[in-house]
């Protein structure tokens, strides 16, 4: 086994944990190779379904992979584990000593030797240095953040559901920070959740009671996407009685409400900050990686970093360019989902002595999912390069396939139909939010 040219994945995500189960089907169960999945948790939950657990719409122990059983079946080794450093001369990572939840060390400093290096760490929600944001917003960037937060979001309609038994004024003010796909799509889930939660027992907090307002600094909601998305996921939003504000850069965060720049104060009991990302800050200290300003490690065409041709990257850590444009890739599941796919391509190949795949982003379009509301979206034509707007059921679909082409990936098509049917029977079985 020792013999075997040795491929370490860090980061078990959208992207890494794909490439490791194509990689230890392919070369891992011939024995060819020697794949290693190193990530900081012991299970995988895709992303993108992050906003649903904070909501409670979605159970995500039904949804969560674990690592060492999914090692197991896909010929791939894992280690549990968070890279904190690099020794390019040594061909080794460095992987930093591993807590309990109380603090005592269980495992120390460890180094992994390998031959070539996969990054793929994804990134966090970037703050911009705003004053009071890490101290006094919620994030979605982990399963842990998404189960606190929907811990505190059921706390939170408890208190204002005594205080309206109790006579007193019992608004519940949600403001969430960055209107992309993520703002928006947790604003439909939250107002699922307001009207939902009456149902089971808190009877006395009416949707009405729960002001949710999204808050963006550009002049429109999802700037990065069409007008027409954007128009139309404002009308959707404010359908639901969310309320949309834009032109509104936040200047600081305080404990029980948000200022803007020209100075209003927006009070808000629960916060969260979902605008921008960035990148890993230990990256921009991996033994001269080159990084750009949001600590994305620079690679070339063939996700290759710039600096050192065994070691790639991809997924949200990376600055991968694109051919047509001045911006590099943007950070998505399914510009990650591709990634995986042409680097295992490259691997397979580097092993034949053969060329590296270079990477083409393919962008299939962007698909806006209002909880159990509606779905809108466009899908661009792949010939004519035209967007084609689609909303309802049928962008739904698309916007499910998503996912379902994440889980084909990882168990396969016949596993994704049986987990399919398993969640339909779940869904009929269990009430439409967690409630605990
Ligand atoms: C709430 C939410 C909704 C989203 N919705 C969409 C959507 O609808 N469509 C879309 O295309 N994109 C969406 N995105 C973006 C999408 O989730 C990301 O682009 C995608 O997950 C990036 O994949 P990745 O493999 O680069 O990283 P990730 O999926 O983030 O995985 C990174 C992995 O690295 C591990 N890791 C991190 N640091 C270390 C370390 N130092 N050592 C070891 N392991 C480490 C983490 O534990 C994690 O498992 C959404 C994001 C969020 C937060």
């Amino acid at each position: 086994m020792d013999n075997l040219p040795h491929i370490v994945v860090v980061g078990g995500g959208a992207g890494g944990l794909e490439l490791v189960t194509s990689l230890g089907n392919k070369l891992g169960k011939k024995r060819k190779a020697r794949i290693t999945l190193v990530d900081a948790g012991l299970t995988h939950v895709w992303k993108p379904l992050l906003h649903e657990v904070a909501s409670g719409s979605l159970d995500a122990s039904a949804n969560e992979i674990n690592y060492r059983a999914h090692a197991r079946k896909h010929h791939y080794e894992f280690q549990l584990g968070r890279m904190s450093g690099l020794d390019r001369r040594a061909k080794k990572l460095v992987i930093a000593p591993f807590h309990d939840e109380e603090g005592m060390e269980v495992v120390p400093e460890r180094h992994i030797r390998y031959d070539t290096l996969v990054i793929a760490v994804g990134s966090t929600a970037n703050d911009f240095g705003t004053p009071g944001a890490q101290e006094n917003c919620l994030f979605l960037d982990s399963l842990k953040q998404a189960r606190r937060f929907h811990n505190l979001m059921l706390n939170a309609f408890l208190r204002k559901n005594h205080e309206a038994l109790q006579g007193k004024e019992h608004t519940l003010n949600i403001s969430i920070i960055g209107a992309g796909a993520t703002g928006v799509e947790l604003a439909a889930e939250l107002r699922l959740a307001s009207r939902e939660l009456p149902v089971y027992g808190m009877n006395h907090l009416k949707s009405s009671d729960v002001s949710i307002s999204v808050i963006e600094a550009a002049e429109r909601i999802l700037p990065a996407l069409p007008g027409r998305l954007s128009a139309a996921a404002t009308r959707e939003l404010e359908r639901q009685h969310v309320k949309v504000l834009t032109g509104q850069p936040v200047s600081e965060v305080r404990e029980n409400s948000v200022i803007m720049k020209d100075g209003t104060e927006l009070p808000s009991e629960m916060t969260i900050w979902a605008a921008g990302i960035k990148a890993p800050a230990f990256l921009a200290e991996l033994d001269g990686l080159e990084v750009n300003r949001g600590n994305q490690l620079v690679v070339e065409q063939t996700l290759q970093t710039t600096q050192d041709v065994d070691i790639f990257a991809l997924g949200d850590c990376a600055a991968c360019p694109q051919p047509d444009s001045d911006r590099p890739v943007p950070p998505r599941a399914q510009a990650a989902h591709q990634q995986a796919d042409a680097l295992f391509k490259t691997l397979c190949n580097r092993l034949e002595g053969k060329e590296d795949v270079p990477f083409v982003y393919n962008d299939h379009g962007s698909l806006i999912n209002f909880s159990r509301y509606t779905t809108v979206g466009n899908l661009m034509g792949n010939l004519s390069g035209r967007s084609m707007y689609i909303e309802g059921k049928v962008a739904r679909l698309f916007y499910v396939s998503l996912y379902r082409m994440h889980q084909v990936a990882l168990h396969g098509v016949v596993r994704t139909g049986i987990i399919w049917l398993m969640d339909k029977i779940s869904r009929a079985m269990h009430p439409r939010l967690k409630l605990h």
